[in-house]
């Protein structure tokens, strides 16, 4: 089997970056992750700020500058503009995103702003909570993407910074929907259909989001893969990717791992850690995928995603 190059959506890097850093550590990357990484060919990765909800926004720009300073250290190259994406790139790559913004209550220019001018280019309004901007998975049903929200994301439209939905409910989905002018991805969701979960997209939002020419990161976070303990497999995991490419095209179907081993360090399935990225491209042969539509779903529906919107 080929190995291909990954470009993973969404990593929960802070967590793992923070945990070093509060522990006096330093250049964390190259210590604990560098190798992972390219074990499992993930070329380009995203290095999330996540904030569950209860945040201010002195906490997120802390975070935020933390990962900055930590990844800038790191020798990794970062992604800012379309021309960063290098095809033949070496080493590791990456993005710098945003999980969640309830640190924004008020002036949501100015704080989108600065969240790109410290390098974020793909971020989510909310995580599973429901604050000023939107509403997350936990949050009420009924209420969707607020006054501030729908401000945040015309700021995010102006200034190219992709939205993400992963974590919106039905009606914030949705309200993005009418509200993005550009296209939007939600970066770690898989199919309802295979996984009925919260986080998992229906087919309804899986054809919206495709018919905008938005793409979906495959996620490998186990209760979204399947209910079943043995069907929590790389292998079940590219029937989500499979299902997804039936549905709407391969050219929507991408990787967004949200690896376990951020923040745990057991490794209870095969699809837990970035060194086991690969085991994914298996299940994607097994499930019959041409090398091109491999390569597609690993990395290339991202790079040219990427090219055409950052
Ligand atoms: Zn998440």
């Amino acid at each position: 089997m080929k190995k291909h190059k990954i470009f993973d959506l969404h990593a929960d890097l802070a967590i793992a970056l923070g945990r070093s850093y509060r522990a006096g550590e330093r250049n964390i990357f190259p210590a604990h992750w560098h190798a992972r990484f390219e074990e499992g060919g993930i070329t380009y990765t995203s290095a999330a700020s996540f904030f569950k909800g209860d945040e201010s926004w002195k906490q997120m720009a802390d975070t935020v500058t933390m990962v900055k300073e930590e990844v800038e250290a790191s020798g990794m190259k970062k992604i800012l503009t379309a021309e960063d994406i290098d095809e033949n790139q070496t080493g590791t790559a990456y993005l710098m995103t945003i999980e969640g913004m309830c640190g924004i209550t008020e002036e949501p220019e100015e704080k989108i702003q600065w969240l790109y001018d410290m390098g974020n280019r793909i971020g989510s309004l909310e995580w599973n909570d429901q604050n000023a901007l939107a509403t997350g998975n936990s949050g009420d049903p009924a209420r969707g993407l607020t006054e501030l929200g729908k401000r945040a994301v015309r700021k995010m439209n102006e200034l190219h910074m992709i939205v993400d939905v992963s974590h919106a409910n039905e009606k914030t989905f949705w309200d993005i929907l009418d509200t993005s002018e550009l296209p939007f991805i939600a970066t770690h969701s898989n199919a309802k259909a295979l996984c009925f979960v919260e986080r998992n997209l229906t087919d309804q939002q899986i054809r919206a989001l495709a018919s905008r020419g938005g793409l979906i990161g495959m996620n490998a976070c186990n209760t979204f893969i399947h209910k079943d303990k043995d069907k929590q497999t790389a292998a079940y995991l590219a029937k989500h990717a499979r299902y997804i490419a039936d549905l709407v095209g391969v050219e929507h179907v991408a990787c967004g791992f949200d690896f376990g081993a951020y923040y745990a360090d057991e490794k209870s399935y095969d699809i837990f850690a970035p060194e086991q990225a690969q085991n994914f491209i298996k299940g994607l042969y097994n499930e019959g995928f041409s090398e091109q539509e491999v390569y597609d779903i690993a990395c290339g529906n991202v790079i040219r995603f990427l090219r055409q919107y950052l």
